[in-house]
């Protein structure tokens, strides 16, 4: 086992977790049936090197959530978040002309915060997001970030992401592509 982050192999086992636990707990919690995702039980790991924790499968693959996960995720009120703190941090580093790369960005609550709709693309899974953004006016496009960086290398001046970064199953890649999205001279936050 390698750190999903910095590809070290100092890494220690600090829990496990049974499967059917977290698919009684997720079920009892919020309706969610989370039998598709979680296959296997879950080694919770420890990067000495980069001090990274993060979740595996037993048989070494990294859960992440599906559309059907994140549709359910929606449903619920509080989940997706009108507004965070970090909004309003981001958004001082936002010029009107700025094109905003937007990675995770549930129902796009973000770009209600720009001055320029046009030139926000927001990237997430879930499909109802993106049908609810476009009544709005707002781009959402149902496609990972490494596979859309393929397409739109040096075309944004800003990518950001607001609470996604637990969610990713590889955050190296995760990163990387955004700043390969990135103009030169371009922001990543
Ligand atoms: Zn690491």
């Amino acid at each position: 086992m390698k750190c999903i982050l910095c590809g070290s192999d100092k890494i220690n086992k600090i829990d496990m977790i049974k499967k059917d636990d977290l698919i009684i707990l997720y079920k009892k919690s919020f309706g969610i049936d989370i039998e598709n995702i979680i296959k296997h039980d879950l080694i919770y790991h420890h990067c000495l090197d980069c001090d990274l924790l993060f979740f595996t499968l037993k048989n070494g693959e990294i859960p992440s959530g599906d559309d059907g996960f994140y549709n359910h995720l929606n449903k619920l009120s509080w989940y997706y978040m009108q507004e965070k703190n970090e909004y309003h941090f981001a958004k001082q580093f936002i010029k009107e002309n700025s094109k905003v790369l937007e990675v995770g960005c549930g129902k796009a609550a973000f770009a209600s915060f720009l001055q320029n709709k046009q030139n926000y693309i927001g990237l997430e899974f879930s499909s109802d997001a993106k049908k609810l953004a476009k009544q709005n006016g707002i781009n959402i496009e149902n496609i990972s970030i490494e596979e859309y960086s393929k397409s739109n290398k040096l075309k944004f001046d800003i990518a950001c992401s607001f609470q996604v970064l637990e969610h990713v199953a590889n955050p190296y890649s995760f990163i990387h592509s955004q700043i390969e999205c990135l103009n030169r001279g371009g922001a990543a936050a």
